[in-house]
Formats: C-alpha cells, structure tokens, sequence
C-alpha cells in the first residue's frame, strides 16, 4: 500500500513539526487536536517557521504555500479515517494514549500502520488496546522535528518485519535517519545514553571534581559535544533529566547506577529547572 496520506494526532511541540516534515516531504497531512485553538496554534507555528526559511531565502513564497496547503487542521477525529498511517503525538499519559488508539484501531482500515511518539512509554503495552498489534510501531523524533535527523524506531513484541521496514522507508521519506530500537525498553537508545551522561556530570560536581563550568567545557572541546551537560539540562528542563532518571531507577530494576544525585533532588525542590524559571545550574535573569 502507498503511504499518501498520514495522520497525525496532537498539534503540540512534536505533532505540528511532524506535519511540517511530513508535508515537506509532499505528502498529504490531517492534524488532529481536540480544540480549534490547539489546531490554530500549531499551523501558526509551521507557518513561523517556514516563514523564517523564506526570509533567508532557503524556500520560495510557493512552496510555502504548496506545504501549508497540504496539511489539513481538524478536531474531528473521523477526519482520519482514510489517512494511510498515524503518528501520535499526544500528552504523555498512558490512558489517554490508550484511549486514543482504540478509537484509530476503529477507525482506520486494518492494514493501516499506527505509531506513537511516545517518550517513555511501553509500545507493547499501548499497542495492548488494538487488534493490530503487528502494525503497530514506536516512532520517536526528537525536538524540533524539522531539524533533527534522528528517528527511533521501536519494535514492541508483536511489530512485525514488515512494519519496520515501511517505517524505515518511511522515516528515509521524511528525510531522517532511522535506527532500530529491537526491544520496547525504557529510555530507548538516545536517553540511555543521554541520563548517565548528564547524572555522572553531576556526580563529578557533587564530589567537588571539577566546577560546573569545566564539566561543561570538557563535554564539549574533549568530547566534541555541542554542549555541556549542565547547559543542556538548563534548557531540557532540570526537573525533566530528575523525574526520566528515577523512571528508569524503578523500572530498570532499582540499580544503583540509576540513584539520583542529593544536588539533583535538591535543585528540583528548589526550582531552579533550567531556562524555563530563570535559573538551573546557572543563572539567566542578570
Ligand atoms: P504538547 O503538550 O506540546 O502537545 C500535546 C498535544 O496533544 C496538545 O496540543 C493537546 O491538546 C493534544 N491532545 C490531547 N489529547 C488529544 C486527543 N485526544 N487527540 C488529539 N490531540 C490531543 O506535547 P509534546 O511535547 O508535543 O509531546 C507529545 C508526545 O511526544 C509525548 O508523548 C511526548 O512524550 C513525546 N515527545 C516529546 C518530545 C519533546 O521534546 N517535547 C520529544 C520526543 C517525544
């Protein structure tokens, strides 16, 4: 089956820049949020975005408006009955995820493939609530999708060969780079390497190894990292790295290399969680 049209569920941060790269990539989109705000929102900020490529003159006034014209905004979830795959990028809750893929398992034809963009969650679990467990598929971009290359592709038990394959084409479609997640497992690849890297940057500080600033330093001269690891958590969030952390020191069988840093813990209940409110590790309201 040809993929022409693909659904996206979630207008939000990851389901507006997937349509923004599926449309680029000239295929036909249906955006799904639950408000006409949401729906408002998330065309107004691919419109920004394209709109900036214009002004540097890396896209012309016409493709703009050839790619704005093939994303179609809705609340209506029926809209997506005819889509030929869905991403979903909805909240990370896993009822509401659930919910959600029961209704598309209803839905969409039966040889239709359903992907979640799910961060953390159990793909086998969620792909539970369907009667096509075999089509179904992790997909997970990273922040901002038009930007970054990488996808994840995670197989949950019942993914089937099949459904790997039309979801590496796929992702080479969009212009991305897949790798293969083979078991549904916490973090995937790119936060299982991330936490220990960010944790370990911590306990170097907290032993009083090294000041935050050299960390930073020797992540990015030593190790050629764009940024250090302090820099980078004031931007993700300092909560976000603390709450992914103690996820996975619960479901990774509470392994003492997954115990939280006293200095995290203690920069959470003090508020300081990076960019967002001002102050993290550093200080950005001098
Ligand atoms: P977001 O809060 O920006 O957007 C979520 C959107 O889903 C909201 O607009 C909300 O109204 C909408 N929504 C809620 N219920 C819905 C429904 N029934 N149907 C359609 N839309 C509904 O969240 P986000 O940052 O875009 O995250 C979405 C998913 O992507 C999460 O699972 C998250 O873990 C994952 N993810 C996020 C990032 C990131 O950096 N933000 C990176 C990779 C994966």
């Amino acid at each position: 089956m040809e993929i022409k049209t693909i659904g996206v569920l979630g207008a939000g941060t990851m389901g507006n820049g997937i349509a923004q790269t599926a449309a680029a990539a000239g295929y036909n989109v249906v955006m799904r949020d639950i408000e006409d705000r949401f729906v408002e929102n998330g065309l107004k900020n691919i419109d920004k975005f394209l709109g900036k490529s214009v002004e540097k003159g890396k896209m012309t006034q016409e493709a703009k408006d050839a790619l704005m014209g093939r994303i179609k905004g809705t609340t209506k979830m029926e809209d997506l009955k005819d889509v030929d795959l869905v991403v979903e990028a909805v909240l990370e809750d896993m009822d509401l995820k659930k919910k959600v893929f029961k209704e598309l398992d209803e839905l969409t034809r039966k040889e239709v493939i359903l992907a979640t963009n799910t961060s953390s969650m159990s793909i086998t679990e969620i792909a539970s609530v369907t009667k096509r467990p075999d089509k179904f598929v992790g997909f997970h971009f990273f922040n901002p999708v038009p930007l970054m290359r990488l996808v994840e592709i995670i197989r949950g038990y019942y993914t089937s060969d099949e459904t790997i394959k039309i979801s590496f084409d796929l992702a080479k479609k969009l212009g991305k780079e897949p790798i293969e997640v083979k078991t549904d497992i916490p973090g995937f690849v790119v936060n299982r390497l991330m936490i220990p890297h960010l944790m370990e940057a911590i306990w170097l500080l907290q032993e009083n190894i090294a000041s935050k600033e050299d960390i930073d330093k020797a992540a990015k001269l030593g190790l050629n990292y764009p940024m250090g690891p302090f820099e980078l958590m004031d931007l993700t969030g300092v909560d976000i790295a603390y709450h992914v952390n103690e996820y996975f020191h619960k479901e990774l069988n509470k392994e003492l290399k997954w115990v939280s840093p006293r200095m995290l813990k203690d920069m959470v209940k003090a508020g300081r969680l990076g960019r967002k409110t001002g102050a993290g590790w550093y200080d950005y309201n001098k």
